[in-house]
């Protein structure tokens, strides 16, 4: 059987409960032999840049994983010192792993929306599958036209029928209302998140005095 990679790319920024149960529920729904978080460098698509340094960000992410044997993380966009497109991403993995592998980039429902924004969006099909997870208040019906109608083309209704790229599919994981934004206010704040990170990450975060 041939290999079958997941890569999550995100800011983490910290990495939170609701990123770990999305990369878990990834690789357990799709049975990939290994998911990859890859944090970004330097997002060329926020307004206001990451508040953690990518050397950070990587940190806390590897803490967050640590003892998980399917999550690795993956320091490529952050080596690469510049903003990274996530097509880019996809070009260099697709070309690491050959093209019989089954490749799927996952991500959440807002970023579904944001798509066709994206440099070369369209290519992204042919080089991976792409899983999306659902945030609290997602409409289908509200996507941008071009990302509604590849919505509605890809998803197929046999997934045991499985390809190395091309395909749509919604996780089946509830949606979870929690963003990174909002526990870098709540910190801000002095309002304890500990919850909703793992132990080291919050550690980590009190140790550094991030987001103060
Ligand atoms: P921020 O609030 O700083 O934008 P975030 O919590 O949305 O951060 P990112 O690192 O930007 O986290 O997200 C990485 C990916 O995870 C994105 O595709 C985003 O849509 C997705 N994601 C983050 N939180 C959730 C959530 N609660 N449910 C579904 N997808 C999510």
């Amino acid at each position: 059987m041939s290999l079958r990679l997941g890569l999550f790319g995100g800011t983490f920024d910290p990495i939170h409960r609701a990123h770990l149960r999305m990369a878990r529920a990834f690789c357990d729904e799709l049975a990939l032999d290994e998911v990859r978080l890859i944090p970004a460098g330097q997002p060329y698509h926020r307004a206001a840049g990451p508040v953690a340094s990518p050397a950070q960000r990587l940190e806390m992410t590897r803490l967050a994983i640590a003892g998980e044997a399917r999550l690795v993380a993956d320091d490529r966009e952050i080596r690469r010192g510049k903003p990274a497109y996530t097509v880019d991403t996809l070009r260099e993995v697709r070309a690491e792993i050959g093209d019989a592998a089954e490749l799927w980039f996952l991500i959440g429902g807002d970023s579904l929306a944001a798509l066709p924004g994206w440099r070369d969006w369209q290519e992204l099909f042919s080089l991976a599958n792409l899983a999306v997870a659902l945030r609290p208040g997602f409409d289908w019906h509200q996507l941008p036209a071009a990302a509604r109608q590849e919505w509605q083309a890809r998803q197929v209704a046999d997934f045991s029928n499985r390809t190395a790229s091309g395909t749509i599919r919604p996780l089946a994981l509830p949606p979870l209302d929690l963003s990174a934004t909002l526990l870098r206010e709540q910190l801000r704040r002095g309002i304890a998140v500990d919850q909703e990170l793992t132990p080291a990450v919050a550690d980590y975060i009190r140790r550094h005095g991030l987001y103060r």
